[in-house]
């Protein structure tokens, strides 16, 4: 916020309008943290860049420069109105206004549509402050030709649901409903990044149950996909956990998602995750396997949470340092110096253990280790 209020002291000294605006100021009457902040002017970028020393053109086709300070950038943006998205990506043509007003009606809900000066006087023209306590996701003037410039919104106002815990008021609702079809219509990009927000926040059962009863669902790739109980489901941080367990409930229909574009390392995280989730989990591929972003979204099913859980605590050891014999031991063992000898019997005795062919006793090691070692060499 600190960098965010230095921007628009600049800009206002300058003699240009300047306000924080949409996210941010959504998420500070909620009294959470917004994690960026979006600054709206009435300064064209040109004039924009005259005025810091530091800036990226980040969009500077619809009017937004990242401004630097201290290496953190802020997104300035000009006053602007936009129509026509027909690659479904970026507004056919934007044009500059000469009123916050102006701005403020071209954004998607009355939530997202107040600015803040850097006094925190809050600017509110339609409703946004009532609409945020009630806990309403309101589609600023008539949805229908909201929905219909822009389909990625009705996406936006399901997400928003899960985000905020709110729902979504009945006219934005029934339009969402007559306008599902098109969101056929917009780019995969755009579509799957609204649903991994759903899947981290903190109630997609709502979004999910918003994006069934509106059929939205049935225009997505592999849509009836996630037409399920979502009850079950445990978000973390990383999307891919509720992807894992659309599929995993779903019976892991792998090749229906193709559509998402996962990138490669997904798919494959994906796929081991799965794998491990089909029990009886075999405790070489628990210790051996398992990366941590792996046992993240293997434990989107809450059973198995435990299941993954129960048998990694299970395991004889959890990993080399807590075997009861080290490589000095071994060196003594057998009287030889270290060398690459150590690592492959190391790892020998640690999978004997992990296996359960040996107990992880110091004299039981010992024993063993000096039989195999002879048998061996
Ligand atoms: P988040 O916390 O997820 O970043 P946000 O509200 O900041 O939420 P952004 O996608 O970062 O969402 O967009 C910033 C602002 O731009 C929104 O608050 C809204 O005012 C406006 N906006 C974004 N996308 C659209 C859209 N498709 N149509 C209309 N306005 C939009
Ligand atoms: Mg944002």
């Amino acid at each position: 916020m600190k960098r965010a209020k230095q921007i628009i002291a600049r800009l206002k000294d300058a003699g240009f309008e300047a306000y924080m605006v949409g996210g941010a100021v959504r998420d500070y009457l909620r009294g959470s943290v917004p994690h960026d902040i979006d600054v709206a002017t009435s300064a064209s970028p040109e004039q924009v860049k005259a005025l810091f020393e530091r800036s990226i053109d980040t969009g500077i086709e619809h009017g937004t420069v990242m401004i630097l300070i201290e290496g953190q950038g802020t997104e300035v943006t000009t006053f602007r109105t936009e129509s026509g998205y027909s690659d479904n990506r970026r507004p056919d043509k934007v044009e500059f206004v000469n009123s916050l007003q102006e701005d403020l009606k071209r954004r998607d809900f009355t939530i997202n549509s107040m600015a803040m000066t850097e006094q925190m006087e809050i600017i509110d023209p339609f409703g946004g402050k009532e609409d945020l306590s009630a806990g309403i996701i309101r589609a600023v003037g008539v949805p229908q030709e909201r929905f219909a410039e822009d389909a990625l919104r009705m996406l936006r106002a399901i997400r928003f649901s899960g985000q905020l815990n709110f729902h979504i008021e009945p006219v934005t609702k029934r339009a969402i409903i007559e306008h599902a079809g098109k969101i056929q219509s917009v780019a995969m990009e755009r579509i799957k990044a609204e649903l991994d927000k759903v899947m981290v926040s903190p109630a997609p059962r709502i979004s999910m149950g918003y994006l069934i009863e509106t059929q939205l669902n049935r225009f997505l790739p592999s849509g009836g996909l996630f037409e399920l109980d979502w009850s079950g489901y445990t978000a973390s941080k990383d999307p891919l956990s509720g992807w894992f367990y659309l599929l995993h409930q779903n019976g892991e229909p792998f090749s229906a998602i193709r559509e998402y574009r996962f990138s490669n390392q997904d798919k494959k995280d994906l796929q081991h995750a799965l794998e491990a989730s089909r029990l009886p989990l075999w405790d070489n591929w628990v210790y051996y396997s398992f990366t941590e972003r792996q046992l993240t979204i293997a434990q989107a099913t809450s059973h198995k949470t435990q299941a993954v859980k129960e048998r990694q605590q299970a395991l004889p050891i959890q990993s080399k340092s807590e075997l009861a014999a080290n490589g000095r031991d071994l060196m003594e063992w057998t009287g030889k110096k270290a060398g690459p000898w150590l690592k492959e019997w190391t790892l020998h005795i640690e999978k004997a253990v992990v296996e359960r062919r040996l107990a992880n006793d110091k004299e039981q090691i010992k024993d063993w280790f000096i039989d195999e070692y002879h048998r061996h060499t």
